[in-house]
Order: C-alpha cells, then sequence, then structure tokens
C-alpha cells in the first residue's frame, strides 16, 4: 500500500488530510491549530530543510509527496521538489488559481516588503490580510498612518496598530463593517485565490478602495499538479492504492 506524505497548512489541504487512511502522514509547520480528529497521523513542525525532507520520505517509506502548502509558502515547495527528486518519489502539487483583477478593481502589485511600504505611503487607513509579516514593522509606521493587521497572532499591537487575530472564512457583510469600522482606504492581501478570503476585494471594489497585491512566488515544476482538492482526490483514487 503507497503511504502519502500530505504538505499542508491550508484549508484544501485539511480536505484532503481528512480521507486519508492511518498509513498516511499529514504535516504541519506547527504555527497554525492542529486538527483533531483526523484518521491519518499528523506530524507537526519542520524537517531541517529539503536534506532532512529527503531523509523522512526514505525512512518512513513514503511513495507520494503532496505538496498542498500556501501559495506563498515558496520555501516548502522547493524543499518538496528538491527532496522528491534526491529519494526518486513522485511529487503532486495542489497549486490553486489565483484571483484575477474585475472591472472597477485598482490592484497595484508588489514583489516585497519595500515596494509594499512605498505603495501604502500615500494612505492612512491601511488593512493588512497577508499574514504576519506587518508586525515585524509595527515600529515603522509613519505618523500619518494607522494599521490595522489581520493575522493568527494574538499581538497587542501598539498605539498606531490594532491587530485582529481572526481566521477566516469572512462573508461579505463581516468584511463591509470591517472596512466601515477602521474607515479603510487601503487594502494589502496576498493573491491567495479561493472563496474563502475573498470577500474582502469584494468590499474594496465596492467602495473604490485601491488594493495593494503581493505578488506570488515562483513555484518549482512537480510531476502533477491540481486545482482544487477534489480534483486531487480523484486522481489519488485513480491511483491504485493510495487512498
Ligand atoms: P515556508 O516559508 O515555505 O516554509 C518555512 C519552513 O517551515 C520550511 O522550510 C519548513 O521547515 C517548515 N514548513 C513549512 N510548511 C511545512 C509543512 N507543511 N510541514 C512541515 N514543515 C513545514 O512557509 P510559510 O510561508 O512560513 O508557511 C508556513 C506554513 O503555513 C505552511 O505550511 C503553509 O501552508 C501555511 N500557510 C502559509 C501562508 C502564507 O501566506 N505563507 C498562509 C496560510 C498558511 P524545514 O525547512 O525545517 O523543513
Amino acid at each position: 500500500m503507497k503511504r502519502v506524505l500530505l504538505l499542508g497548512g491550508t484549508g484544501d489541504a485539511l480536505q484532503i488530510a481528512r480521507q486519508l487512511g492511518p498509513q498516511h502522514v499529514y504535516s504541519l509547520a506547527g504555527l497554525g491549530r492542529v486538527p483533531q480528529g483526523l484518521a491519518c497521523a499528523v506530524r507537526v513542525g519542520g524537517y531541517g530543510g529539503s536534506d532532512g525532507l529527503a531523509r523522512f520520505i526514505e525512512s518512513e517509506g513514503i511513495a507520494l509527496v503532496i505538496d498542498a502548502t500556501h501559495p506563498y509558502a515558496a520555501q516548502m515547495s522547493a524543499n518538496a521538489a528538491a527532496a522528491c527528486r534526491r529519494a526518486h518519489v513522485p511529487c503532486w502539487a495542489l497549486r490553486r488559481a489565483g484571483w484575477t483583477a474585475q472591472a472597477g478593481d485598482d490592484w497595484r502589485m508588489v514583489g516585497g516588503w519595500d515596494a509594499l511600504a512605498d505603495a501604502i505611503r500615500p494612505f492612512r487607513r491601511v488593512l493588512f490580510t497577508s499574514g504576519r509579516e506587518p508586525l515585524a514593522h509595527l515600529d515603522e509606521i509613519p505618523a500619518h498612518q494607522f494599521w490595522i493587521v489581520r493575522c493568527l497572532d494574538a499581538h497587542p499591537g501598539n498605539e498606531r496598530a490594532r491587530i485582529i487575530d481572526a481566521r477566516g472564512p469572512f462573508d461579505i457583510d463581516g468584511e463591509r463593517a470591517l472596512f466601515a469600522l477602521n474607515r479603510i482606504d487601503v487594502l494589502v492581501t496576498k493573491n491567495s485565490g479561493g472563496e474563502a478570503t475573498r470577500a474582502k476585494l469584494d468590499v474594496a471594489r465596492e467602495l473604490r478602495v485601491p488594493v495593494v497585491m503581493m505578488r506570488r512566488p515562483a513555484l518549482p515544476e512537480v510531476d502533477r499538479e491540481f486545482d482544487s482538492p477534489a480534483q486531487l482526490l480523484r486522481a489519488m483514487n485513480e491511483e491504485s492504492g493510495v487512498l
């Protein structure tokens, strides 16, 4: 029976993990909540780079690695592809499509923190929905700005930043209230794709609020790519002995 290593940390990965039997391993970095009630084994923590991951694949008799990490978890995706090459096992990846700008959107693409800081400089009330990175820059908030940072962290914030520790999905009414209450005039986000966190873009369009969008990182080539958990699970079903 083939043993699968599923690299996760996303809602899509959890959907796949729920379908895995006890011989398979669901792997998490350990930053968020560890899900309960899964039939498969759950492993928490890094491997010490691609060499460590290759050693784990070999010693645990893993026959297939599925990279279902977040599209911005580029380091882990690179490690997975390199480790699979070294260990001679196939690497499949769930690569969820990004959002695309629609009529009425004002998206400003940026590639890193310095470009992001420049892009938000004209604005006063910034909503970050791009993860924890802004927490490392709270001492650099310009005098004319107030930041609202929504991320998975119970950070206390400071006099010019409020941190909202919240996990999606987020609906449109909640997002409208968030923008209105905080008088948001610019949104910063990653292009995560999917439905769970898309409503903020709909609200930004309604209110004509510009969006500073962090570009997706380049990801490695893999043996097979899928754009939804359902498509990936179908392929696993078709491969004898995987599910
Ligand atoms: P990253 O920069 O690509 O990875 C950093 C290191 O974390 C990796 O080198 C690896 O450590 C460890 N790691 C990452 N994913 C792992 C996994 N599934 N299982 C075991 N170890 C893992 O990743 P990140 O951007 O910090 O994201 C960390 C986790 O959060 C990922 O699993 C990702 O799916 C999830 N996530 C990320 C984002 C985002 O915006 N980046 C958003 C939502 C969820 P070693 O080198 O020691 O093996």
